[in-house]
């Protein structure tokens, strides 16, 4: 069992400190229930704001030595058992519209989960979305990644994303100012994502609908879905795919605390129920390790780790 982390609340003082702030902020918030694995410690503070301008707001005025970090619906993410110091912002409704607009393109907010973007740009006959249907992040979270599945990505369907950066200032990323490579964005790492803005061909929606349930039910057979997890832990290798790597290194099935490698796909951990994040953090380290010894390849992890061990 880990102890439960409190950290100093610097809450009360903040929210003085702001009068006009409209979003929700909360002192020693448990995180583990935002993420798929349902493991970590809490938010020093976790803030929820209204809309843009309210991020802007806390962002601006929040003093420049608080740490501030952004989570999205946590499919890709560990936050480490000892929780996360500083600042965690968390989008929510106010970020969370979806517009169709003329020349075949959708807007969302930062907060839509990809499915519903896939969703609405089926309905609407735009092409090229489909492959959000596989991904279950939120926008934000599959603009900082580059997410991807089925031959696309995100930088093939973004005409230009919207986000703020620490001092409050709002910019327009152009497609090519996202600076894309292989689950990996350039923007710098303090700017937080509020809008995306995609474009596709036209196509027809019964056709869209039809390889949105093909990649339904592949992802079924494949990924462990309805498990705690993070999707891919590591990133494919130049020239390799991380799970062969992974099998033939002897790690598929391999335990440590209540963390496992998926039998299913063995790129995936999971946590069998009482998982603690170090369980987790250790079996992929373990298994960079593994792998390093018996291919010389070093994986890189795709999970994004937040936050402290326990103090
Ligand atoms: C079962 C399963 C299957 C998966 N399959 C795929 C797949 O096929 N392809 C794929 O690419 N991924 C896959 N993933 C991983 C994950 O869904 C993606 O990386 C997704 O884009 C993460 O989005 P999120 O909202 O959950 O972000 P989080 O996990 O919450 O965060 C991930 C990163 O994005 C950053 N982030 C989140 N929101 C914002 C924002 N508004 N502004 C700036 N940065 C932000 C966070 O700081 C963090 O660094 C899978 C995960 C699971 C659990």
């Amino acid at each position: 069992m880990i102890p439960c982390t409190m950290f100093p609340d610097i809450a009360s003082d903040l929210i003085s400190r702001l009068p006009n702030l409209r979003g929700r902020v909360i002192a020693n918030q448990p995180l583990a229930d935002f993420t798929w694995f349902r493991v970590g410690g809490p938010a020093q503070v976790l803030f929820m704001p209204e809309d843009e301008d309210d991020l802007g707001y806390f962002l601006r005025e929040l003093a420049t030595e608080v740490p501030v970090t952004v989570i999205g619906l946590g499919s890709n993410l560990i936050v480490r058992d000892g929780g996360v110091p500083g600042v965690v912002v968390r989008l929510g409704r106010g970020f969370n519209a979806i517009e169709i607009e003329d020349g075949h393109r959708v807007r969302a907010g930062a907060a839509v989960p990809d499915v519903k973007v896939a969703r609405a740009a089926q309905e609407a006959g735009i092409a090229g979305l489909a492959f959000l249907r596989g991904i279950p992040g939120g926008i934000g979270g599959a603009l900082r990644m580059n997410g991807g599945a089925y031959g696309r990505e995100t930088k093939d369907a973004l005409v230009e994303a919207r986000g703020v950066d620490r001092q409050g200032k709002v910019h327009v990323f152009s497609n090519a100012d996202m600076g894309y490579g292989y689950r990996h964005c350039s923007v710098a790492d303090e700017v937080i994502f509020t809008q995306a803005l995609f474009a596709g061909p036209t196509g027809d929606p019964a056709v869209i609908a039809g390889q949105m349930d093909k990649i339904t039910e592949s992802r079924e057979a494949t990924q462990p879905i309805k498990s705690r997890t993070g999707g891919s832990t590591f990133k494919n290798p130049p020239g390799h795919k991380a799970w062969q790597l992974i099998d033939a290194a002897g790690c598929r099935g391999l335990i440590i605390g209540d963390a496992q490698v998926s039998e299913l796909h063995c790129n995936f951990l999971i946590n069998r129920g009482s998982a603690t994040a170090a369980d987790i953090e250790t079996l992929g380290e373990t298994v960079r390790a593994r792998v390093r010894e018996t291919s010389g390849v070093e994986l890189e992890w795709e999970i994004k780790r937040i936050g402290v061990g326990p103090q």
